[in-house]
């Protein structure tokens, strides 16, 4: 009986070791179907463009800010406003309104984030530029 289930067992572990060899196959065509799919997404999304922040004061364009460089930028029209751009994000750290919403609203770097400083009309906002990069401020 031991030897007959030895037998059976053996037979079986050879049917499943072929199964598992076809399933591994399967499985590393699809680990790499989705690693293949993972890298291209990633190159993609770096081929998409450069974010970028954009600052208005007063409703007019005053500077283009490329987020992939770290700097301070001060509006000419508005010395009591500091825009910081750190680490691929960009924000206010300085100004001179009573209420400082615009300094609390932190640092954006998702494009179509937006944040403003209403009593000193200074808007920002995080867009993205598809093609070449943007031409950075010289500070
Ligand atoms: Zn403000």
């Amino acid at each position: 009986m031991e030897k007959d289930s030895n037998g059976k067992n053996s037979n079986r572990k050879l049917t499943r070791r072929k199964f598992i060899v076809k399933g591994d196959l399967w499985l590393l065509l699809c680990l790499l179907g989705v690693l293949a799919f993972h890298f291209f997404a990633a190159r993609e999304r770096k081929a998409e463009g450069e974010r970028y922040a954009e600052i208005t004061v007063e409703g007019q364009v005053d500077a283009v800010v490329s987020l992939s460089e770290d700097g301070v930028y001060t509006p000419a029209r508005r010395p009591a406003v500091q825009i910081q751009v750190r680490d691929g994000a960009v924000g206010f750290v300085h100004s001179d309104c009573p209420d400082k919403i615009c300094v609390h609203s932190g640092f954006l770097s998702t494009p179509g984030q937006s944040a403003a400083c209403l009593p000193n009309k200074v808007v920002l906002r995080v867009a993205l530029r598809k093609g070449q990069p943007v031409d950075s401020v010289t500070y």
